[in-house]
């Protein structure tokens, strides 16, 4: 260090405190970057890497930089990347300055704390997170969205993993931990999903935030809000003014759906590439406003478990599907309504711009006619949501008062304030009005003295006013009156003792005008600041009436019906749709599929050929008790259905490949987790376990597992198998049925008629799918030859009583053992079939 100049011993002094961002430097009208930053950033943004001297001897120290006024899309790229970039400002004049500049970092942007930009999504919450580890199987969470001002904590009793489910719940995009938090669980955490991680060493409530825990009662709530709060406040510098009181919830106050399943499910993003297109909330997602897509998506993460809840919102949706026209009306008026949460949180960040609060204006001016719609309607919850809200007729009239409609970005530059709103500004205008028709009415004098037509006044920044006049006419003014500012090469500008006065006093005025705007702007903004708290809870109100709304819209758009829960744990779903399938399948194409479930039908264990529709009906099941649960009506004709308390899946997904660890074992651990954790309110569906191993011991375990669920957990269940062996486990277990997805054949075709019947499948079929996959004939013929003799053969018997550790042997009656065959005799071309058979890597083939 010694050997640096001063400035660059300056850069790593401080460099030295922001260790994990990239130091945006200020040097003049640039930012720079040096040594290791400079490398990444060169890299990251494209841009040129140079170098300059150390000043001592020959090395040169790396270094890049872009230009201030072109930083922000810099800063963006890097913040949408996962960086964290700290802004370095010249904190005094530097022709003041002594030595080097003073230097201070004026801000750190990250992921999680960023108010603009590409990251962030009208429809999503960006949320940061802590998580405090208070080393006895106890985690404290807390969430906020600097944007939007909300805030949540939680404690979670468990595992680490289950840390990790709820950070990916909530789609963080930062999360803020202890910095001795354990480094293996770091790991684990960023090895499943994409966070940037950050350290805070203070879990002391910064005391201006206090009054938003009022009710935080747990010391473990206000040490994990108060990390998180701490680095908000160490971090970013402004005001926070526009963060809500803290909300505390249970998770298990929700329907629990682990990571994996959500995934599964398709939830909010599809499988493969991560698309809201083609997910449950992209087919639910008719909101009109920006709130409403966010509230919608924290529904879903969320489905309610207290009926009563949910009934609510089912009940608002019914009033809205029957209201049809009100609710034209209210979809139209909430189309106007701009983000309140996020204007909430500019306001109290200092930098909503007059456009913005036009905006503001013209939301407020829908509230009295959204309320008075919901006020009529038949539905006392609506009324309920809309009771309370504050119309804020005084803002409105403020702002309707006192702003342009049509204002600029710019609120430096006037043209903001409407006349009649302020009595001095109006005096400027006057004068500067005046001035203008005095010099238009001298135009015209002029020309009347000189006889010049073609005379004009006018206005450049350099000389100010100005009387042109034409080489050729030059000859008809007077001597001495006019003196010559300006040649240009047809005409001369001249001014006057006069023309210059009344010039200062426009331009005087002018700059009063701009300066006074921008002054009386700046004091209604501060006004607006009183309306923060108002405004967030009529925004929460609109995101619920908007959420309500598309439920409706999009229920009645599809034909769903309202479904009904009952506490006898019975299902009767008839004609029930998988919602998304069937919004891509052509219409009338999706077959409706009934689902009977009760004391007696706990289980359901589904044969039939692949693509038969297995996974499907599955899938339809939870997404069904999902959006019940949400308060929307479900994709069937007639629903009964219970309240569920958790949803495990387990349906296999090439995603697991990528995560490293095996797929059986992913497997296994998925449904460890799921029978482990389910009770006798939950719904488990297991698609195809034990298919990743050989085919006894996959067998093996899928009855051990099947028969764990029917004696120790008794969860419904859905449990799907091509081993038809497993058949049989129905005159064992009582409360276990066979289904099975029907086919037929045709001209020694298979037809697929995804209609789910009881009773098992009598084939599998996998023979006539190859034969659509176009296998050679030659494969075809030889498979149904060797299928035939092994049909013949009695393979596997059931268990009867499985005790003790799960042994191959167990499953052979040794009497009923295969005997041994003789080995059928391949030609040369049967082989290479074999082999190249063989070499398939099946878990990376499509179907098709
Ligand atoms: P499996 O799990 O039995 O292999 P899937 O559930 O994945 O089969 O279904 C395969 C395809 O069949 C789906 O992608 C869908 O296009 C179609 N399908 C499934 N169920 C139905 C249905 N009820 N009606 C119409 N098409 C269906």
């Amino acid at each position: 260090m010694a050997e640096h100049t001063p400035m660059i011993k300056q850069y790593l002094t401080i460099k030295a405190h922001y260790k994990d961002a990239f130091l945006f430097f200020r040097l003049g009208d640039f930012y720079e970057m040096f040594f290791d930053d400079a490398k990444l950033a060169a890299q990251e943004l494209e841009i040129t890497l140079t170098s300059r001297g150390t000043g001592v001897d020959s090395e040169r120290i790396p270094m890049c930089g872009v230009p201030y006024h072109a930083a922000e899309q810099y800063i963006q790229q890097l913040i949408e990347k996962g960086y964290k970039v700290a802004l370095c400002e010249q904190t005094e004049d530097p022709k003041q300055a002594k030595g080097v500049v003073r230097r201070e970092v004026v801000k750190l942007i990250t992921p999680g704390t960023v108010m603009e930009g590409k990251i962030i999504q009208e429809k999503e919450n960006n949320f940061i997170a802590s998580v405090s580890d208070f080393h006895d199987e106890t985690y404290g969470f807390a969430l906020t969205d600097l944007t939007t001002g909300e805030s949540f904590v939680t404690i979670i009793q468990g595992s680490w993993q289950e840390v990790i489910n709820e950070i990916a719940t909530s789609g963080a995009k930062e999360i803020i931990l202890a910095p001795n938090h354990s480094e293996e669980k770091i790991r684990q955490l960023l090895q499943q999903i994409n966070v940037t991680h950050s350290y805070e060493e203070s879990d002391q409530l910064p005391e201006a935030l206090l009054p938003l825990c009022e009710g935080l009662a747990q010391q473990k709530l206000l040490q994990t809000y108060g990390r998180l709060s701490s680095y908000l406040v160490r971090t970013q510098k402004r005001s926070l003014d526009h963060l809500q009181p803290v909300v505390y919830y249970t998770p298990t106050d929700f329907m629990r759906i682990d990571l994996h399943s959500k995934r599964n499910l398709e939830l909010v993003e599809t499988l493969r590439d991560k698309k809201k297109k083609g997910s449950l909330l992209w087919l639910l997602d008719k909101t009109v406003t920006a709130m409403g897509g966010r509230l919608l998506k924290q529904w879903l993460e969320r489905p309610l478990i207290v009926k009563e809840h949910i009934e609510k919102r089912l009940s608002m949706v019914e009033t809205l599907i029957e209201e049809f026209f009100q609710r034209e009306e209210l979809r139209e008026s909430l189309k106007e309504v701009y983000d309140l949460e996020r204007l909430a949180g500019k306001v109290a960040y200092g930098n909503v711009n007059a456009r913005e609060l036009i905006q503001l204006k013209r939301s407020l001016q829908q509230i009295p006619v959204i309320v008075s719609i919901v006020q009529q309607m038949n539905n006392n919850y609506g009324h309920d949501l809309v009771k309370d809200i504050d119309l804020c007729e005084d803002l409105f009239v403020l702002l309707q008062n006192s702003l342009k409609e049509d204002p600029p970005i710019s609120i430096k530059e006037g043209g903001i304030i409407l006349d009649g709103y302020h009595s001095q500004l109006d005096q400027y205008r006057d004068a500067s009005r005046n001035g203008k028709s005095w010099i238009a009415e001298l135009e015209q004098k002029e020309k009347q003295a000189t006889g010049i037509k073609s005379l004009k006044i006018g206005y450049n920044k350099v000389f100010g006013y100005y009387i042109e006049v034409t080489r050729a006419n030059l000859a008809n003014l007077a001597e001495g009156r006019y003196e010559r500012k300006q040649t240009l090469s047809n005409a001369e500008r001249f001014i006057t003792p006069e023309l210059k006065e009344k010039e200062a006093l426009i331009l005087e005025a002018e700059e009063k005008i701009e300066q006074l705007e921008y002054e009386l702007f700046i004091q209604i903004r501060e006004q607006v600041k009183y309306y923060i708290t108002k405004l967030q809870y009529v925004a929460k109100k609109l995101s619920e009436i908007d959420v309500l709304q598309s439920f409706a819209y999009v229920s009645e758009d599809n034909q769903y019906t309202k479904p009904e829960f009952n506490e006898d744990r019975e299902i009767s779903i008839i004609d029930g749709r998988h919602p998304v399938v069937e919004k891509v399948l052509a219409s009338g194409e999706y077959v409706p599929n009934d689902v009977q479930m009760h004391q007696e039908r706990e289980i359901l264990l589904i044969t039939g050929p692949n693509m038969a529709g297995k996974s499907t009906y599955m899938r339809q099941l939870a997404l069904i008790a999902i959006m019940g649960q949400i308060g929307c009506y479900v994709p069937a004709t007639k629903v009964r259905i219970p309240i569920f308390d958790q949803v495990f899946t387990r349906i296999g997904a090439a995603d697991d490949l990528a995560s490293g660890q095996s797929t059986f074992m992913v497997e296994m651990l998925e449904t460890k987790n799921a029978i482990s954790k389910a009770t006798t309110n939950s719904l488990i569906l297991l698609d195809e376990i034990g298919r990743g191993t050989s085919t006894y011991d996959g067998m093996a375990l899928a009855q051990a597992i099947i028969e764990y669920i029917h004696e120790e957990v008794g969860a419904k269940t859905l449990f799907s198998t091509h081993y038809h062996e497993l058949t049989v486990l129905d005159q064992e277990l009582s409360a276990l049925k066979n289904v099975h997805v029907s086919a037929v054949e045709e001209n020694g075709k298979v037809v697929f008629l995804h209609k789910v019947v009881d009773g098992q499948a009598d084939k599998s079929y996998g023979i006539y799918v190859a034969e659509l996959a176009e296998l050679p004939e030659k494969v075809i013929s030889r498979a149904k030859t060797i299928l035939a003799s092994l049909e013949n053969q009695p393979v596997i018997s059931q268990v009867k009583e499985v005790d003790g550790p799960v042994q191959l042997s167990l499953f052979m009656d040794q009497s009923e053992a295969p005997k041994k065959q003789p080995k059928p005799s391949l030609d040369d071309d049967e082989k290479k079939v074999l082999t190249s058979l063989k070499k398939l890597d099946i878990l990376n083939i499509t179907p098709i």
